[in-house]
């Protein structure tokens, strides 16, 4: 196999994403109790997410950008209290900045290191993490979120995307993803070589079975160096 690309989903396959993001909603629901209390007097944590899913669920033309889809349903909410839209910017910002505070796993900088030397690096996310902020930016070619690409994974849209930005052949790609739908599946359909990103060690749920399964980013190496 002639690889010339490998890219990276971020959530879960770099980091965890499941307290980072529940934290980064503490801190804005704070943020939002703090400046607009009456919103927080009248929805409560639990409340106010509901609300969110209400609205993306309203503009599923948009939904699938989820940086445009929360700042729209910010300005909505903001509104309906009497208040200006460049509070939203703010409230984004709060959700942004912690959404941002991950912990890399282990070996992150390491592997992006030592596979950028010998193939280009790309970042193919569903999230609005930004690999800028998180200080590994440097690492990657290309970053391609539904923002840029107008659809999410698995849309084959965005692994299209990836590829024109990559300059690659599906064949001469391999992703990297922990989720079987939207990265393993996704990516398989559009004839890429897919590595799914186990950590946990769970049963493989879907079909098609991915053609590497990794546990610690540090083995993805090895499959590397196997194909190659
Ligand atoms: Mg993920």
């Amino acid at each position: 196999m002639n690889i010339a690309c490998i890219t990276f989903d971020l959530d879960d396959t770099l980091w965890e994403s499941g307290s980072v993001l529940a934290n980064a909603e503490a801190k804005f629901y704070e943020w939002l109790a703090s400046v607009c209390p009456e919103i927080a007097q009248t929805h409560s944590y639990d409340g106010l997410g509901a609300h969110r899913q209400a609205h993306y669920a309203s503009i599923p033309e948009i939904r699938h950008d989820l940086t445009r889809a929360r700042l729209l349903w910010l300005e909505s909410l903001l509104r309906e209290w009497g208040y200006g839209p460049e509070l939203a910017e703010t409230g984004f910002r709060v959700f942004w900045e912690h959404r941002n505070a991950v912990s890399l796993f282990d070996d992150v900088k390491r592997v992006l290191g030592k596979l950028g030397e010998r193939f280009a690096i790309g970042a193919i996310t569903n999230g609005n993490a930004d690999v800028h902020r998180i200080g590994i930016g440097h690492h990657f070619d290309f970053v391609v979120t539904p923002a840029t690409a107008g659809a999410a994974k698995p849309d084959s849209a965005i692994f299209e995307f990836a590829l024109n930005a990559a300059g690659a052949a599906p064949e001469n790609v391999v992703h990297v993803g922990d989720d079987p739908m939207r990265d393993v599946a996704g990516a398989a359909a559009m004839g890429l070589r897919t590595v799914w990103m186990n950590p946990e060690g769970t049963p493989w749920p879907g079909e098609r079975r991915p053609d590497a399964e990794i546990r610690r980013l540090d083995s993805h190496i090895s499959v590397i160096d196997a194909w190659n």
